[in-house]
């Protein structure tokens, strides 16, 4: 490939980069309340004497696992609303994908910034008169 091709390719790709890059930060500044946890069913048995637990229909309830300083802690969702737990842990996600894209695109355009230098590196050959 010319060099002149490999160059508008790569200005080319720096401008399609950016295009990505502002869409994703756009998305990032609108996110609201994020919840960092996983949604799961708590079954547990309850221990009083006789009851349905006993003969394996367990209690089931709701309730999220939430990382912290490295430790996972289970927190229960009595008396939480849980479509706003359920929202706030879909904005999380959507986050951190925008933010891994963010990141992608950062290190893309960097690339291209550097190998658009070395393209367009001139040997001082050319100025000679
Ligand atoms: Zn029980």
């Amino acid at each position: 490939m010319k060099s002149s091709e490999q160059i508008s390719r790569c200005r080319q790709g720096l401008g399609e980069d950016l295009g990505e890059l502002q869409s994703a930060i756009d998305q990032i500044q609108r996110s609201s309340f994020l919840v960092r946890a996983s949604l799961y069913w708590r079954e547990r048995q309850c221990g009083k004497e006789g009851c349905r637990c006993r003969k394996g229909k367990l209690h089931r309830s709701r309730a999220i696992s939430v990382r912290r300083d490295g430790q996972s802690r289970v927190i229960s969702l009595r008396g939480i609303d849980l479509l706003k737990v359920s929202a706030g842990i879909e904005h999380y996600q959507r986050f951190r994908e925008k933010s891994l894209e963010i990141k992608r695109l950062m290190s893309e355009i960097l690339k291209n910034v550097s190998l658009l230098g070395k393209l367009q590196e001139v040997d001082l050959e050319g100025f000679r008169r």
